[in-house]
């Protein structure tokens, strides 16, 4: 994510490096630096140079106290403004209501149909709510079928009335559904257009009037940079939405959107959403966004993804199975499925402070585990819960099976192996000592 403008704004604090003192000079050659990486961020030019002015007025009234070096005091003052300009805090979300009324508006692929597919889960899953989706663009049977699916694969209803042209009326007859099906939320996916469109936003305007929302999401597509900015604020003038949702931050984002929209239309990102599938969907928080830009990576998210996953039965059950040295190839497959549930592994591992930059160049794709989850499939059950049972014989019959060299198979066996006796003599070691202040 916005890997091009972190690696220019390190440029910029690296020309700081080795200076003992912030003298007028070295300050106004960093920050012109910073503000031509802005706009080459797809910043907006006059948000580039406000930005710049108070990073330079806070830097020239610093003493550079001595154990901190101009670069890290350049790092602080830029991480303080970048988190001033995306807002802060984060935003607060209301899904109280008897039901809640969530309308999602933005232009046609801006990521509508998916995020509403998204935010369903997410109050479902992690907000403990009963939603219901509802397809209100009556133009697209084709964008009604996809939220039946997404709605299908997340478990959540979805209000469908294929032969009514009046989405003011659908929303209605899916609020009047979900008081009797005793659902809390009702998350309406309006038409989009691909451009500006005066019957789209009178359209909107309308099921806005009629349904009184708690919440009006207007969705933009954060690879649009500035285009993004204008649409979002075209829709504030007529919608007068409550936040923002920024999609597709898996993609090259250059990151003008996420910087330039707060400050342009005064509403929060509320959400930002990092790839298809139905649980890559973060809060934003403008604190955690500002160190991913700086490289200083984001612990706090990765953290919090893992407890997400989280299961404390299964993973008692694993510490026994540790401990008794019967770790085997059924859980093994079952925390490779853990951590792919956290979402793309190249976005987990940039979240580790450092990693991102070294890895930037490294192709890691969701493929990773394919070959050893591949090797695994092509055993029986029984030679996975019993891996000193694989012999020869039996290895070569899993690498047929899934296409893989016997040599690959014995190196993942190995592996495995090694990975076995790691556990073996943790297991042998006392808690206490290995990690201090840790007691069981
Ligand atoms: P709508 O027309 O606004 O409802 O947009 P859709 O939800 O149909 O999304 C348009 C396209 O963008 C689809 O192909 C989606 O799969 C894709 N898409 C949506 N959100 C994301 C995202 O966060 N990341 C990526 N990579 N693709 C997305």
């Amino acid at each position: 994510m916005f890997e091009s403008l972190s690696d220019r704004l390190e440029g910029a604090f690296k020309s700081l490096k080795g200076e003992g003192r912030i003298t007028e000079l070295n300050i106004a050659t960093t920050v012109k630096e910073i503000r031509r990486a802005l706009v080459d961020a797809d910043v907006n030019y006059k948000i580039a140079k406000e930005f710049t002015d108070k990073v330079k007025d806070k830097a020239t009234g610093e003493k550079v106290i001595n154990a901190i070096s101009p670069s890290q005091l350049m790092v602080k003052i830029v991480k303080d403004e970048l988190v001033e300009l995306m807002g802060n805090e984060a935003a607060s979300f209301n899904a109280k209501g008897a039901p809640a009324v969530i309308l999602i508006a933005g232009l046609q692929g801006s990521g509508k149909t998916t995020f509403s597919g998204k935010l369903a889960n997410y109050l479902k899953k992690q907000l403990r709510l009963s939603p219901i989706l509802v397809a209100a663009d009556v133009y697209r049977p084709a964008a009604m079928e996809q939220l039946r699916v997404l709605g299908e694969q997340i478990g959540v209803d979805v209000h469908l009335e294929l032969e009514n042209k009046n989405p003011v009326e659908i929303a209605q007859n899916a609020i009047n559904e979900a008081r009797s099906k005793n659902k809390n939320v009702v998350i309406i996916d309006t038409a989009g257009r691909l451009a500006i469109d005066e019957a789209m936003m009178t359209e909107v305007a309308n099921i806005k009037a009629a349904v009184n929302p708690q919440e009006i999401l207007f969705v933009v597509d954060s690879m649009t940079g500035q285009d993004a900015v204008n649409t979002a604020k075209a829709f504030n003038d007529r919608l007068d939405f409550s936040g923002v949702v920024l999609t597709k931050l898996d993609g090259d984002t250059r990151g003008g959107a996420a910087l330039s929209i707060k400050y342009t239309v005064d509403k929060p990102i509320k959400f930002i959403s990092s790839g298809e599938k139905m649980d890559t969907l973060d809060v934003f928080y403008p604190e955690r966004m500002a160190q991913r830009i700086l490289g200083m990576g984001d612990i706090t998210t990765l953290v919090e993804k893992a407890q997400a996953q989280f299961d404390e039965e299964q993973a008692k059950k694993l510490e026994k199975k540790i401990r008794k040295n019967q770790f085997d190839f059924a859980d093994f497959k079952q925390q490779l499925e853990q951590i792919k549930r956290m979402g793309n592994l190249k976005d987990l591992m940039a979240m580790i402070p450092g990693v991102g930059k070294a890895m930037k160049d490294i192709d890691i794709s969701d493929d990773a585990f394919k070959g050893v989850e591949a090797i695994i499939n092509s055993m029986t059950p029984f030679e996975r819960a019993n891996p000193d049972e694989i012999d020869g014989g039996r290895r070569k019959r899993i690498a047929n099976g899934c296409g893989k060299d016997i040599s690959e198979v014995n190196a993942f066996m190995k592996q495995f192996e090694q990975m076995r006796e790691m556990m073996k003599m943790m297991n042998k070691m006392p808690m206490g000592r290995m990690m201090p202040g840790m007691k069981r």
